[in-house]
């Protein structure tokens, strides 16, 4: 049974080597099972034909019966339209065509029964419908009740006719054969208890309803049952792990304790406190410790990273932290060293840019267990780099590093696995973060330190500048410092790079008197650490730059970030972008500048701005805006090819899903029990196909 799903497309009727390569290539469907699974993105309603005299713009589509009464052709020759002219018997409506006037003209014939199907606009005072669908009526097509599935499809398919309609009658042939054979995939107990519909049912209505409610009965089960099988995988991986992985114990706390006494420079916030808490249950456990610690910029992060070092290093072993980029490595460094001194732990720093004099101290010290501490880019994972005995490692930004950069890392001990910290600056809803690092456990520090002023989020037009420019003057005149900052895209970067000067210049125009710096990606690097350098001594007062300043500038004094053409930039960049100011005792602004028009999205994305500092909202609102694909950093993980489910929209589902999974493996670990059986034979058939798992584990 299972070697008829793998049936290559091409032998399916209709099909042949041709289209199938098409197929392959444009949609990925090189079998009947991966046709099968080609669902419908959405079904245009033909339940119902609407009286003409009903009609109206703000419906969507419609769909109405009736008898062409005239047509007629006008406009030039070349930019000819067809209007076309009908009734049934209510009232008369518009059939519009722009383009293939002529072609479709010799379809229509007056007099004949069409079934029309589109959608309504007001055009002047008359409403009509712009390129409809029509077909002559007929019995099939006019006995009503059902919902018609649209598939999409691309250039290159519909140039070889494989449209909507084409693959919609793909799908037919195929399953007239195929459901009979279609086994069940969920276990009987899941079906009852969260009332799924069966298997073939699903299938069979995800297609071709018979109903709106099976439809919404097909997309939930198939929608769990996706979801269902990510979770238990997940779950499963960590399970495996837990099962198999030894982790260091550890249980000496002087240096904690004296950390705590003599040196804590502020009070923890509860989030930061809980943290710890669970952090240092995890690394006493004698389990390997997989950790995701989430937590927005400014929440204190580091100092939380530093005590977990002292963990580990009170046990006598050393720590690393890897970061992306060299100056996330050297800001880490910066501020781990001020805590590492009070406490005498030697720690150093890494990267490309070590002098090779250096490096082999560092190489001799870390071996010989006299350096505590070593911060650094991905030149910590290089062979030579070896520790005496690694107890922790934390890896900061993990979407940047793949996961096979991330278990080098861990794989520097040969006797047991260090425990495992990853740090996020990048808020991730809890939806994706249950898919995307399912496996691992999560703490989120969700709190800021008490006392940090709200930055204070504005939208202005650019009509507004006059006023925002004397807004700015005033905060110089404070002493403060400003950001200016504009998009840079690839695709448009001459103009984006020109808008940039010219901004420079009107700048300098509006500000005379003040000395300015200017930072971008098409500079020279020691010609752009020149300008950073001024702007960070405070000799520049405002800094003018694309988002090159996104990561790792840090300069407490200033206090106004302005963003050109706000409309232009993700919520999450947007949010990335603030967080370059807040930063030190002073009030904060963010001006977010955008032209009168703009799209619903962006609209959104800016209120959202305004409205909250929140980055778990903001990102949950990104998420919702467009689908977890575009989320940083998740673009790679394969994980997100869901089939049905999405992750913006199907948070309760998933939800349910897991505890689901959770469930099932609490009761019977190793799935080894009959009436689990189904679930084990699934896995066992995804592993084969499922080729971008791995990248998760
Ligand atoms: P993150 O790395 O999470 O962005 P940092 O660890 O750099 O944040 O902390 C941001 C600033 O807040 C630092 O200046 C830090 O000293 C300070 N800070 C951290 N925790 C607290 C706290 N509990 N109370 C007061 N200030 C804190
Ligand atoms: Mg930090």
């Amino acid at each position: 049974m299972q070697g008829f799903f793998d049936t290559k497309i091409e032998f399916l009727k209709g099909v042949g080597p041709q289209k199938a390569a098409l197929l392959n290539k444009e949609l990925n469907i090189f079998t009947y099972g991966d046709l099968i699974q080609y669902y419908p993105f959405r079904h245009e309603d033909r339940t119902k034909f609407y009286d003409i005299k009903e009609v109206n713009g703000s419906m969507p589509y419609i769909q109405v019966k009736g008898k062409v009464r005239h047509y007629e052709l006008k406009g030039p020759p070349r930019k000819q339209r067809l209007i076309v002219y009908i009734n049934d018997g209510t009232g008369e409506l518009e059939l519009v065509w722009f383009k293939g006037a002529q072609w479709m003209l010799k379809k229509i014939q007056p007099g004949v029964e069409y079934v029309v199907f589109g959608k309504p606009t007001v055009f002047g005072s008359k409403l009509n419908l712009a390129h409809p669908e029509i077909e002559v009526a007929t019995q099939a097509n006019t006995a009503g009740g059902y919902l018609q599935p649209v598939y999409s499809s691309t250039d290159l398919l519909r140039r070889k006719y494989l449209d909507s309609k084409a693959i919609s009658k793909l799908i037919k042939t195929l399953l007239d054969s195929a459901l009979p054979k279609l086994r069940e995939t969920m276990p009987a107990v899941l079906l009852e208890q969260y009332a799924l519909l069966d298997k073939q049912n699903a299938i069979a209505n995800i297609h071709f309803p018979k109903n709106l409610a099976l439809l919404n009965n097909a997309q939930f089960r198939l929608k769990f049952e996706e979801l269902f099988y990510v979770q238990i995988r997940l779950l499963k991986l960590k399970l495996t792990r837990i099962d198999k992985f030894r982790g260091i114990s550890f249980d000496n706390a002087d240096l904690l304790n004296e950390f705590y006494t003599n040196h804590l420079p502020f009070d923890l916030t509860n989030a930061q406190k809980r943290v710890i808490k669970e952090i240092y249950k995890d690394m006493r456990s004698g389990k390997q410790m997989n950790r995701l610690l989430q937590g927005d910029v400014g929440s204190g992060k580091t100092i939380v990273a530093f005590i977990c070092l002292l963990i580990a290093i009170g046990s006598d072993t050393q720590g690393a932290i890897m970061a992306p980029t060299e100056i996330l490595a050297t800001q880490h460094y910066t501020g781990l060293k001020e805590f590492a001194d009070k406490m005498g732990l030697r720690i150093a720093l890494l990267t490309g840019s070590t002098k090779k004099s250096e490096r082999k101290i560092i190489h001799e010290y870390l071996k010989s267990g006299e350096l505590h501490i070593l911060v650094g880019t991905h030149a910590l994972l290089e062979e030579v780099v070896q520790f005496k005995k690694l107890g922790l490692a934390i890896v900061d930004e993990q979407h940047r590093f793949g996961v096979a950069q991330r278990s080098k890392l861990w794989q520097k001990n040969t006797d047991v696995y260090p425990h495992v910290l990853v740090m996020t600056a990048t808020p991730i809803p809890r939806t994706l973060a249950m898919t995307l690092y399912g496996d691992l456990d999560i703490s989120v520090i969700d709190e800021l330190p008490a006392g940090r002023k709200p930055i204070k989020t504005v939208h202005r037009y650019d009509s507004n500048r006059l006023k925002v420019n004397s807004f700015l003057k005033e905060q110089i005149d404070l002493g403060r410092q400003v950001y200016v900052v504009y998009p840079l895209i690839e695709e448009s970067e001459k103009l984006d790079l020109k808008d940039l000067m010219d901004g420079y210049e009107s700048i300098a125009r509006a500000f005379p008197e003040i000395p300015l710096s200017i930072v971008h990606g098409k500079m020279k690097p020691d010609a752009k650490e020149w300008e950073m350098q001024r702007f960070v001594k405070g000799e520049t007062k405002i800094m003018v730059a694309t988002t090159v300043i996104e990561v790792g500038v840090n300069v407490p004094n200033a206090s106004v970030m302005v963003i050109e053409n706000a409309e232009r930039f993700g919520l999450a960049q947007l949010h990335q972008l603030r967080g370059r100011v807040g930063r030190g005792a002073d009030q904060s602004y963010c001006i977010l500048i955008s032209g009168f028009k703009l799209s619903k999205e962006a609209r959104t994305r800016i209120e959202t701005m305004v409205r909250t500092n929140n980055g778990f909202e903001i990102a949950d609102t990104d998420l919702q805006l467009r689908g977890p694909g575009d989320l940083m950093g998740t673009q790679q993980s394969g994980v997100l090819d869901l089939l049905i489910a999405d992750l913006g929209k199907d948070g309760k589902i998933l939800q349910s899903a897991r505890q689901a999974a959770q469930a099932v493996l609490n009761d019977d670990p190793n799935l080894s029990e009959p009436k689990n059986s189904v679930i084990k034979t699934q896995i066992a058939s995804m592993k084969k196909t499922a080729v971008n798992w791995s990248r998760i584990s």
